[in-house]
């Protein structure tokens, strides 16, 4: 067997010892003698690890007690629908766009009310976090929607947003469970696990119980409606059961690793070893302005097409793999996710080094 380091955005690498324990418990789940991929989602097994996870995500983001933790389907990308129908009864609502996910969520909102584009860093290719201390919040407005890690272009909110006593709304998929976080802040809290937890197919959406009520829009389906699934335990039908149990087995492996302080430790140390490079290279650059630098995704460049390309050619022959930018931006992008262990990155430097010494 052979492992590469995976420098993917999504999906993306995984802790080997959560999958080790998985591929264990393939055959038969703790004398169950089925797998969990074959276990009924009414059955008692399947209850106690949903418990679980829930339980484990709860201590780990001290989730507090006037919170629902839904695991849902459709992705994140659902969610950007779902979030105005559920929230928009003014049918009111202001956005920051500071990526493509921002405005993807942002135009999905026109679609039930009256979304509003209240800052953007679009003017510099979204390489920055504008300034949100005083914006001009619609005094209507129903919630305020950030995304808070913006996976494409490597920038992370180091604070939050002044929504002048709105509920905040934060789409946290590339960055959850990297650093501790006041869950109380948010109205919402939500994510694709498909980063920094678990498999594809998921979302965690974390909503404060006001906001799950039957006053939705109408035509919301029910499938959407986050009372039905609150409600339902997030069973109201069957939920993608096997990414479940594997996010739970991630919620322990950060539990035993030391919890998010640790990890936030952690991904402070990595993302330094390569900022410190990038800042002091002769011919890699990072596009983000360093106050807004996200731990999860570095995105960085050479400046020149051909030399990106022979980069991410060389790299992967080297075992270092997916460190292609996303399509709209070019260059590379390295995402260290909590799964990424610090001699990936050391081992990216070093091979990043020997790359500048013969490309000079
Ligand atoms: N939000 C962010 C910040 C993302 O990075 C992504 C996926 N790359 C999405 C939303 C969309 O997620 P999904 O594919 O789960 O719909």
């Amino acid at each position: 067997m052979s492992r590469v380091y995976n420098f993917s955005a999504g999906p993306a690498v995984l802790p080997e010892e959560v999958l080790k324990e998985v591929a264990e418990e393939m055959m038969d789940y703790q004398g169950s003698g089925m797998s969990v991929m074959e276990m009924s989602h009414r059955s008692a097994d399947f209850q106690k690890i949903i418990d679980e996870a829930e339980q484990d995500l709860r201590d780990l983001m001290k989730i507090p007690d006037n919170y629902k933790v839904l695991f849902l389907q459709g992705g994140a990308s659902q969610q950007f629908a779902a979030i105005p129908m559920n929230l928009m009864k003014n049918k009111v609502a202001d956005y920051i766009v500071t990526g493509q996910w921002a405005k993807k969520a942002y135009q999905e909102a026109q679609k039930y009310g009256k979304a509003n584009k209240i800052a953007s860093s679009e003017d510099k290719t979204f390489s920055y976090i504008p300034d949100c201390s005083d914006l001009p919040i619609s005094p209507d407005a129903d919630y305020v929607y950030i995304c808070e890690n913006n996976t494409i272009y490597g920038t992370k909110f180091k604070e939050l947003p002044n929504t002048k006593g709105k509920t905040l709304v934060a789409d946290v998929s590339s960055c959850f469970l990297s650093e501790p976080v006041d869950v109380s802040k948010y109205g919402i809290i939500y994510g694709g696990v498909q980063k920094n937890i678990g498999p594809a197919g998921m979302v965690i959406s974390i909503i404060r119980e006001d906001l799950i009520t039957d006053d939705v829009l109408e035509g919301t389906p029910t499938m959407l409606k986050f009372k039905t699934q609150a409600d339902a335990g997030s069973l109201y039908n069957t939920p993608n059961c096997y990414c479940i149990y594997v996010c739970g087995k991630v919620f322990k492996w950060l539990k035993k690793m030391g919890g998010l302080e640790e990890m936030q430790r952690r991904n402070i140390e990595k993302a330094k070893i390569l900022y410190d490079f990038l800042d002091q290279s002769k011919l890699f650059k990072g596009t983000v302005v360093p106050e807004d630098r996200s731990l999860m995704n570095v995105p960085f460049v050479t400046g020149d097409k051909d030399m990106d390309a022979k980069f991410v050619k060389e790299a992967k022959e080297a075992g270092l793999v997916n460190l292609k930018g996303h399509r709209t931006v070019g260059g590379m992008r390295a995402s260290i996710y909590n799964a990424m262990p610090k001699e990936g990155v050391e081992a990216l430097v070093a091979f990043m080094k020997k790359f500048e010494e013969e490309n000079a």
